[in-house]
């Protein structure tokens, strides 16, 4: 192999692989390296790779929106070989609970019109009639296990919004490889089981990187996409002193509890953002509920060694599960919870930075916050399309790129998604994004 190319990815994530797959396709001689031996391994293979279009942001709820047709139609997204193993997507709807602090959902009403955004509004009735197992109880706010008023009720809810357009990828780490194939059709190059150790300079510019091996791959393009260690090469390039907004690992557990007895979540259940418990949940492959959080404030947010930090659940997923049984009371809370711990690469506001830097050539696609899944296709084109603006000599910064939305009729101010912006207040300051 060559080790001369046009740009060099870092991180071969569903964010990486899709960034590769657009400059693969644009003519851009491309490669992806990733420290781990297969595409997907690293936080990605933990998603719960929900496909929602609510969001607290205009431009995040156009962002996810935009993404949904590839979702829908993954093999032409692909352009997919036939008989292909592809990753499933499995429309089953995301409901959205409205309760006094959150304004009764009104914000995400009025953002889901002004984009054409089908959703519904669904009574306690109505929940129970979809979802015969669930208390459609009020529980906010979230409480600490200790509290002695964990689990007190006080009435039901008025309503939750009902997002029809939302779903699950069953396999996001076999949709990050369906990716990277696709990538690989167009002559994008892979280098796995290779850690970058430094990323070079030349005449003020990027110039490549090193990798552990002592491997130098060169380039006038690099972008960091490495996830959870995103601030660690952006350091290694020296930007990080030039960005307002900054990320950091940070570890989360996700519960998957047996479905009560006589129920079939898998099959039955549907998705729901419930920040009334604290949590979201959604159906998870044989037959279980599956129940994370959205960093309620009661929560103490874990800050870790993205190279150095507890793999195993702990008391967070019982917590977790705790919260889902106010929701579900026929469901049991199992002494041994299941489930995983991973990182998200969170950024101060919970928006991602999609953005050139202070350093020519080095871009970064990071901060994704555990809500950036669902966007990685048009993220790759995005990003795609902002290293020509800029290496075509615009200035991002004073002049950000307008990007035009496909699937919709929406411009994109990528000034949104700056690192120099100032913290976004309009942001859920949660998972929700
Ligand atoms: C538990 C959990 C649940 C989530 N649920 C959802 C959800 O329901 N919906 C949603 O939209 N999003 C969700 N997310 C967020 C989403 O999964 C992430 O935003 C997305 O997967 C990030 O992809 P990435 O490619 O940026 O990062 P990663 O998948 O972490 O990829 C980064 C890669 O960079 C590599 N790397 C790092 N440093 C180096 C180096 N020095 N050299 C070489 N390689 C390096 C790593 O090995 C890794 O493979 C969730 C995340 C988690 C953790």
């Amino acid at each position: 192999m060559s080790s001369s190319f046009d740009a060099i990815i870092i991180g071969g994530g569903i964010i990486g692989c899709a960034i590769a797959y657009e400059m693969a396709k644009s003519g851009k001689k491309v490669v992806c390296v990733d420290k781990n031996p297969v595409a997907g391994a690293g936080s990605t293979a933990n998603s719960c790779a929900i496909i929602r279009t609510h969001y607290s942001t205009l431009n995040g709820a156009a962002l996810a929106k935009s993404n949904y047709p590839f979702w829908e139609n993954w093999a032409d997204y692909l352009g997919a070989a036939p008989g292909e193993v592809l990753a499933q997507y499995r429309e089953v709807g995301c409901c959205y609970t409205c309760f006094e602090s959150n304004n009764y959902g009104v914000k995400l009403e009025e953002i889901a019109n002004e984009i054409g955004i089908p959703y519904e509004v669904w009574t306690p009735a109505k929940m129970r009639a979809n979802l015969p197992i669930i208390n459609p109880g009020n529980f906010h706010p979230a409480k600490s296990a200790d509290n002695p008023e964990f689990g007190s009720q006080n009435g039901e809810m008025r309503y939750v919004l009902f997002f029809p357009k939302a779903g699950f990828i069953n396999d996001p780490m076999l949709s990050t490889q369906n990716i990277q194939s696709a990538a690989m059709r167009h002559g994008a190059q892979f280098v796995l089981g290779e850690r970058v150790v430094t990323i070079d300079r030349s005449d003020g510019r990027v110039s490549g990187v090193t990798l552990q091996s002592g491997r130098v791959l060169a380039a006038p393009i690099v972008v960091n996409a490495s996830g959870p260690h995103s601030y660690l090469i952006n350091e290694m390039a020296g930007v990080a002193d030039g960005m307002n907004i900054k990320t950091k690992a940070l570890r989360v557990e996700v519960a998957h509890v047996p479905s009560p007895e006589g129920f079939n979540f898998e099959r039955d259940g549907l998705i729901c953002s419930d920040a009334d418990i604290g949590g979201y949940w959604r159906p998870e492959i044989g037959n279980k509920i599956l129940i994370g959080s959205e960093e309620p404030e009661c929560d103490p947010l874990e800050w870790v060694d993205p190279d150095n930090y507890n793999t195993q659940v702990t008391e967070q997923a019982r917590l977790q599960a705790m919260r889902g049984a106010q929701r579900f009371p026929s469901m049991g809370v199992p002494n041994n919870v299941q489930g995983i711990a991973d990182l998200y690469d969170a950024s101060d506001d919970w928006i991602p930075i999609y953005d050139c830097s202070d350093l020519p050539g080095f871009y970064m696609a990071v901060g994704t916050s555990g809500n950036q899944f669902k966007n990685a296709p048009v993220v790759g084109m995005m990003m795609n399309e902002l290293v020509d603006y800029v290496e075509a000599g615009n200035d991002h910064d004073a002049h950000p790129l307008s990007y035009k939305l496909p699937n919709m009729d929406f411009e994109l101010d990528m000034a949104f998604c700056s690192r120099k912006r100032e913290i976004n207040r309009e942001s859920s300051f949660s998972v929700v994004g």
